[in-house]
């Protein structure tokens, strides 16, 4: 079975507050967008700004109203609560472009990437140190990294950082938007090979969006491009980027 499976995804955002709108009908800005990732595999998302790629991203985890159906791992998140979602985003996790942005600068990191297994309730204190310890070291930071502050590291750091927190449930899949894009170009290869390393020794599926060519080009076995909220073609890697 297919880690994601996604069925017509169409999202409309709310117009009717907005003056700019006024008097236009709502445009989707994804449109009925269909697509499997099966497990262990990356579905590279690509198009230009705004053809609605972060909006998919974002719909797929659930984390804004959406029509259409999404089976994470099996079980389809359409028309669940926040609260029925819960159990399933256990498998599914999100990281962002500016990792900084994502942290909390008063919380020590250890704390951070603690933090979703206290929500879940998961281990006792001393397990999730342990488990903390054991996350930063996947990502190749040192044990000591859990005391200190999101400032005291550099962006590529702070990205590991998040990579670990969201690796601290243990997720299927990993939904990737942008989330390199903010980094130098060596520090970016550095944070794909990590990706790809943990692809490897954990069986991770992503959805990796990006509007890189090259990013994706390197990272994706399969690949979807959007234009104006559709997907307007889709491919393996070879069959995208090897035909004239
Ligand atoms: P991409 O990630 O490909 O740049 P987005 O998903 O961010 O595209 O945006 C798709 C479309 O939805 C764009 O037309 C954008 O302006 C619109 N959009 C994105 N977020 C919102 C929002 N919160 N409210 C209204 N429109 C939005
Ligand atoms: P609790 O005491 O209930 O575990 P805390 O909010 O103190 O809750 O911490 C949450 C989790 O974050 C801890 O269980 C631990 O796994 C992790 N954590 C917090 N601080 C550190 C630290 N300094 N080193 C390693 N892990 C830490």
């Amino acid at each position: 079975t297919p880690v994601l499976n996604v069925r017509d995804l169409t999202v409309t955002y709310g117009n009717a507050a907005s003056r700019f709108f006024k008097g236009k009908p709502p445009v989707a800005a994804v449109d009925r967008v269909s697509f499997d990732i099966l497990p262990g595999e990356t579905l590279g998302l690509v198009g230009e700004s705004g053809s609605g790629k972060s909006t998919t991203g974002k719909a797929v985890l659930g984390l804004i109203p959406f029509k259409g159906n999404v089976l994470i791992d099996g079980r389809n998140i359409a028309g669940l609560s926040q609260r029925e979602m819960r159990p399933v985003r256990r498998s599914a996790q999100m990281i962002f472009q500016d990792p900084y942005a994502s942290l909390d600068p008063r919380m020590a990191v250890g704390k951070a990437i603690g933090e979703p297994m206290v929500i879940h309730g998961i281990g006792n204190h001393s397990e999730r140190q342990d488990r903390v310890a054991e996350l930063l070291r996947r990502v190749g930071l040192t044990p000591d990294a859990a005391t200190r502050y999101p400032h005291e590291f550099s962006g590529g750091q702070r990205q590991r950082i998040c990579i670990a927190r969201a690796l601290a449930l243990e997720p299927k899949l990993i939904v990737a938007d942008e989330s390199v894009a903010a980094l130098d170009v060596s520090v970016r290869a550095r944070v794909l090979d990590l990706l790809l390393e943990l692809q490897e020794t954990m069986g991770l599926a992503y959805l990796f969006i990006s509007h890189d060519m090259a990013v994706v080009e390197r990272m994706s076995h399969n690949v979807a491009v959007m234009r104006a909220g559709r997907i307007i073609e889709t491919g393996t890697r070879r069959e995208i980027f090897e035909n004239p």
